[in-house]
């Protein structure tokens, strides 16, 4: 068994703002038939702290940024945990990164910093118990670790997973005093990023091998358009560099036994998928009919491109088509929806907020789930979709360009056509894209047949758990990954 620390600041189903918690939760259950024992460094927030059982002090700090500060093992349900109860740090009600006024809590970057200091301690060896032979941060929250780690000069490789470049960790200069780094590190061959401290920017620095979560996204972040500055470092670390796409739970995400769904189904019941259907249009207020019902299920926020879409509304209703959209989010995204509900009775619906049941039944009922993001690292609404046979129809970009395939003719007639593809990103791609999805729709048999190769699609862990169970024997072995 190889030895492996996770290190994140976010696990499902204990903290979750992101398809990150969902990544960081499956991978232990995951990486365990290849050899892998892989526990995971989580802060102690207060959700965290009331589910740990077996808890077992593995070293304690009279002062770490700040306050006194105690590394504990423990078990939450299935998961192995090391935990950084740090109360004057992470003892917060609420969401992990904003204070009550919706804006970043002032000391993240003492918060953070913490938890790659406290990384790179088990990673050096510290904790006899459980001496790790990866370290493997996730995000700008861990992305301090490599850095601690080459400075303490351990033995402990490191793999840095960056699920969305967006997020980066940027601080002022003044705060470089405080990190316990060597004054050498705060330069470009360090943690100086643009004159000031860069999280994810040192992690990346010096990591041994980085993975993001599709191999598309991995070539396009090297580029200066979805670099987001980071582009020329990742160039020269291109070699150490790989995409590896995200799996989903498929036991969660069955529509055999899942139990938001009205009527349970699989591949060879899909007219079961209309009771599903009449039950979108009762909480969505559309008028009932046959027409193609599309379901967005997202955040609404400029990365998803649903402004695009709400300015494609007109063409989805003049074609006898539906929209019904659940998200939450910006409220100058939301709006052209509400008013497009009001306006288009009976034809759009909205509904805001986070809601899981809802989410699974848009996907068990509506014909098409539609993703036009600007950029999306992996994305996971499109694996629910084919899951349940609801059509994607997506942005070519990022791990949507990886996870779908496009029903042009030659995909169609070699029979592996899985979703509706469409490139420029714009108003006018999109259009292209919902007039495709329209036409195969109003096909039975060619819209089945994408259907159910979608309900075919290996959506699960096994392959990319792999991937990364290769790159930590490499790693592990001395070998770059
Ligand atoms: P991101 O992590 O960028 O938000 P992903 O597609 O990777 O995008 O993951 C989003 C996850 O959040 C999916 O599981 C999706 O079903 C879920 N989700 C997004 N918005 C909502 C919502 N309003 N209600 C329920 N689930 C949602």
């Amino acid at each position: 068994m190889i030895p492996a620390l996770g290190v994140a600041s976010e696990i499902y189903p204990l903290v979750k703002t992101g398809g990150l918690a969902d990544v960081v939760g499956a991978m232990p259950a995951a990486l365990r038939p290849y050899d892998v024992d892989l526990r995971t460094l989580v802060p102690g927030y207060p959700r965290v702290m009331a589910s740990l059982a077996a808890r077992e002090t593995l070293l304690s700090y009279d002062d770490l940024f700040g306050g006194p500060a105690t590394l504990v093992a423990g078990k939450a349900g299935e998961l192995d945990l090391i935990v950084l109860d740090a109360p004057h740090l992470f003892e917060r009600g609420g969401n992990p990164y904003l204070g009550p006024d919706g804006k970043d809590w002032v000391d993240n970057w003492r918060r953070f910093a913490a938890l790659g200091f406290a990384a790179a301690d088990i990673g050096l060896g510290k904790v006899p118990s459980f001496v790790p032979a990866v370290v493997h941060p996730h995000d700008w929250q861990a992305g301090l670790a490599p850095v601690y780690l080459r400075f303490a000069g351990a033995n402990a490789k490191s793999v840095l997973t960056i699920h969305n470049l967006a997020f980066q960790g940027q601080f002022s200069a003044s705060i470089f005093a405080d990190l316990k780094l060597p004054p050498e590190a705060f330069s470009i061959n360090g943690v100086e990023y643009y004159g000031g401290v860069g999280y994810l920017k040192g992690g990346l620095h010096f990591a041994d091998a980085i993975t993001t979560v599709s191999p598309t996204y991995a070539e396009e972040i090297t580029t200066p358009g979805n670099g987001m500055g980071l582009d020329g470092l990742l160039r020269t670390r291109r070699g150490v560099l790989s995409g590896i796409v995200n799996g989903v739970d498929v036991d969660v995400w069955n529509p055999a036994t899942d139990t938001h769904l009205i009527a349970n189904y699989g591949p060879g019941r899909l007219r079961r998928r209309a009771e599903n259907k009449r039950e979108i249009e009762r909480r969505f207020a559309l008028a009932p009919g046959d027409g193609a019902i599309f379901a967005v299920v997202s955040r609404l926020t400029w990365q998803k491109g649903l402004d695009l879409l709400a300015a494609a509304i007109d063409l989805l209703v003049a074609n006898g088509a539906r929209l019904a959209v659940l998200g939450s989010g910006d409220a100058a995204i939301e709006d052209p929806f509400r008013v497009a509900a009001a306006v288009h009775r009976g034809h759009v619906g909205l509904v805001t907020g986070y809601n899981e049941p809802l989410s699974h039944l848009l996907q068990g009922g509506a014909d098409a789930i539609l993703i036009p993001s600007r950029f999306e690292p992996c994305g996971l609404t499109q694996f629910y979709g084919l899951r349940y046979g609801c059509v994607p129809v997506v942005a070519r970009v990022g791990g949507l360009a990886d996870t779908i395939i496009d029903a042009n003719d030659a995909a169609l007639s070699a029979g592996v056509a899985t979703g509706v593809q469409f490139f420029p990103v714009d108003a006018g791609g999109l259009e292209r894209g919902l007039k495709h999805a329209l036409d195969l729709y109003a096909q039975p048999d060619t819209w089945e047949s994408l259907q159910k190769r979608g309900m075919r699609h290996d959506v699960s862990w096994d392959k990319s758990a792999g991937r990364y169970a290769a790159i930590y024997k490499s790693l592990a072995g001395g070998g770059s990954a």
